[in-house]
């Protein structure tokens, strides 16, 4: 498969080569050159098929050759090592539960995926590694990190934001250790952000072999798609119309339904659910599109001013945009929508929802109204442990700390703390 680049500004890569880099040479999101429907007779026999099969069959045309198909099965099969279990929460809308994995949060997913992927490309340099570096406000970190713990030929290194992550997600990518650095740095996300972007621009850095683990990179983007189709094969006996709520930030899960969807996968319409970070809302409002700098909410793995994979959706729609509109809405809601919304899942149908989830919920709900008839599923990002700080004075419980926590929260801290760009160049280069 070949990718070329949303800039149209550099050459087309193969899968290999834009794993590899991340981001094109012309600072564009790779974009593969063809999406071709998956054969009827696969959906039709979808109840029949293993999680994983349907991974493979989901994901093949987009690795192409270039992993041979008893490696790429091994790497499914070690990327779904956990359930994604769909809840019925009130009659016709289901959480489809994305957080029963080692990091509690949908990214393990995409990040299991995406380590395997580089590990298989580096497996005959001996001598020269791939760095992975990544920003992150939270989740992020805690995913990639345990993602690509041991994984031969792969340096990472993760910049926080000190004293601006909850204490879960600071234990999760400071005491792993081995082939994982986590860097604290004096300062906000944004500034994290920063230093990560004047890396990759960095030509002094370029025997590093830098790339990143956000959903920019496709192999961590476009694995975000198995879980539409397991929810599809768990409610496809009931033979109704299917709506998908993602609690969405850089928009990342969602352009990965509307893959699937592209592929075949029956659904309906879509809701980006946003907190009041409303760039994508306003933008199908006005029609204009207008970043704003990122607002901080409860639901903060969602403080994004700028999504940075919408520009894949649209993409996908070129300019149609009555087809587009047909397809998808995004609604904004407030800090005190969503904590109501909370109570009100909690009271009435006994059903704990972390801030992310509560959102998605509130856009599904609202969406509903005009579907009626068919079912409605909002993804349920977190374990509501990672947000136990917020969830537990909101619904008034003590939430009990599953077992993936309980193992890092004994361990020690190793962080470095950097505070400019030197300090992480430096660090880079030591
Ligand atoms: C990252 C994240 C999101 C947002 O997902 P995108 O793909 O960036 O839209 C939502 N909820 C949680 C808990 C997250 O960690």
């Amino acid at each position: 498969m070949k990718y070329y680049s949303l800039n149209h500004n550099a050459p087309k890569v193969s899968f290999k080569e834009a794993v590899i880099q991340g981001l094109a040479t012309d600072k564009g999101l790779y974009f593969p050159k063809t999406i071709t429907p998956l054969p009827q007779d696969f959906f039709d026999n979808i109840e029949n098929l293993s999680n994983e099969e349907i991974a493979f069959h989901a994901i093949q045309q987009f690795v192409g050759d270039e992993i041979p198909t008893a490696i790429l099965k091994e790497i499914i099969d070690e990327t779904l090592c956990f359930d994604f279990p769909l809840v019925e929460v009130e009659k016709g809308i289901y959480s489809l539960e994305l957080f029963h994995g080692p990091t509690m949060a949908f990214k393990d997913v995409g990040a299991r995926f995406m380590s395997r992927c580089l590990a298989y490309f580096n497996k005959d340099k001996k001598d020269s590694k791939n760095t992975v570096l990544v920003a992150t406000s939270g989740d992020t970190g805690g995913a990639v990190a345990s993602g690509f713990l041991g994984v031969a030929g792969v340096e990472v290194v993760i910049l926080y934001p000190s004293g601006k992550v909850s204490d879960i997600q600071e234990k999760q990518l400071t005491t792993l250790g081995q082939n994982i650095k986590a860097l604290e740095v004096d300062g906000v996300f944004d500034d994290c952000q920063d230093m990560v972007k004047k890396a990759f621009l960095d030509e002094s850095l370029k025997h590093k072999n830098l790339t990143s683990a956000n959903s920019i990179n496709i192999a961590r983007w476009l694995p975000q798609m198995f879980y539409f189709f397991f929810a599809y094969k768990a409610l496809k006996k009931q033979n109704k119309e299917l709506v998908f709520s993602c609690p969405s930030g850089n928009f990342g899960n969602i352009c990965a339904g509307i893959i699937a969807k592209k592929l075949g996968l029956p659904i309906v319409h879509f809701v980006a659910s946003t907190n009041v970070n409303d760039t994508v809302p306003r933008f199908l409002e006005n029609g204009i599109y207008d970043p704003k700098p990122s607002i901080a909410t409860i639901s903060n793995a969602m403080d994004v001013g700028n999504p940075s994979n919408f520009i894949r959706i649209q993409e996908m729609y070129q300019n149609d945009l009555e087809q587009f509109k047909n397809d998808f809405s995004s609604y904004t809601f407030t800090d005190e929508e969503t904590k109501i919304a909370m109570k009100a899942i909690f009271e009435i149908d006994s059903y704990i929802a972390e801030p992310h989830g509560a959102v998605g919920y509130l856009g599904l709900k609202k969406e509903m109204k005009n579907y009626p008839n068919a079912i409605g599923i909002f993804l349920e990002t977190a374990h509501p442990i990672k947000f136990f700080d917020v969830v537990e004075p909101i619904l008034k419980v003590k939430l009990p700390i599953p077992a993936q926590i309980e193992s890092v929260m004994h361990k020690e801290k190793v962080s470095t703390k950097v505070s400019t760009y030197e300090d992480l160049k430096a660090f880079l280069e030591s």
